[in-house]
């Protein structure tokens, strides 16, 4: 077995549940531009892809048969890749809805956005405690690992309640999820001070949205973190200038983790680093 303690689990989320063709003509929106955009990331080397979908306007979405068009596409073409699906495709969708994709995929992974939270201001991100124990007992029921997504630092208090009721199995992974309105900044400090909230055998990744993505991307690795990257946290490469691809985000990551003197862990490393059954 490889030295796992110098890898680094690179995610990749391609297209998330916002970015507009508006705001980038360099979004994926259907499944098969979806899928060939994770194809061409893992192939450049990202060990996960965090999937979400959009339906036939490119609006947010949590369609069931978007997200198995797009996950036959990636399973079909041999390509190994960690998947991870979204269940929070966007705001006002039903409890069956959100969990389906994974209860009838099911992918190695699936987000369980651990609280509820005002979303930028305008609208409710809503995760009731009802939802967050039937979500957890059906991702167990299903062999399908939480990827516990933090905006906040209460989101963290949550997850500790329900793995004393056990509800979450340890070891837990976290995905701080930091600079989104109404959720924590995406600073080092928020993120220095998240990282310390979890149990001891964690694992956990982090990323910032926007002009911040570069900035926690390197605190992460400095901290023994793990990153993700994609047009669902970000648009631009660099200031003014929108990513062709998220393979370009996927390239920058691999070049900084190597100057670093890490390597970007494979999907098979990533399995074992999270603890995944497959
Ligand atoms: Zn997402």
């Amino acid at each position: 077995m490889s030295d796992l303690g110098n890898k680094v689990i690179l995610t990749v989320a391609v297209t998330g549940a916002w970015p507009s063709r508006k705001d980038t003509p360099h979004i994926p929106l259907t499944p098969r531009e979806i899928a060939d955009e994770i194809l061409d990331c893992a192939r450049a080397g990202a060990s996960v892809a965090h999937v979400h979908v959009r339906d036939d306007e490119g609006k947010a979405s949590m369609r069931y048969d978007k997200f198995e068009e797009t996950l036959r596409y990636v399973r079909a073409s041999g390509v190994d890749v960690v998947l991870n699906t979204t269940t929070s495709g966007g705001l006002g969708f039903g409890d069956d809805e959100r969990m389906k994709p994974f209860r009838e995929l099911r992918p190695e992974m699936a987000s369980y956005d651990c609280g509820t939270m005002n979303w930028m201001h305008s609208s409710v991100f809503e995760n009731r405690p009802e939802f967050l124990e039937k979500l957890a007992a059906a991702m167990t029921e299903c062999g399908v690992k939480p990827e516990i997504e933090v905006f906040d630092a209460g989101m963290i208090y949550n997850a500790l309640y329900y793995q004393k009721k056990g509800l979450l199995k340890d070891p837990m992974h976290f995905q701080f999820c930091l600079g989104v309105p109404g959720g924590m900044a995406a600073t080092v400090q928020n993120l220095v001070f998240l990282r310390g909230l979890i149990p001891e055998g964690s694992t956990w990744s982090a990323f910032g949205v926007g002009k911040e993505h570069l900035p926690i991307l390197y605190a992460a690795l400095a901290l023994g973190g793990n990153i993700r990257v994609g047009m669902e946290d970000n648009i631009f490469y660099s200031k003014g200038v929108l990513a062709k691809s998220n393979v370009e985000f996927v390239e920058r990551a691999k070049r900084i983790v190597a100057e670093m003197g890490k390597e970007i862990a494979t999907p098979e490393e990533a399995r074992q680093m999270l603890g995944l059954k497959k």
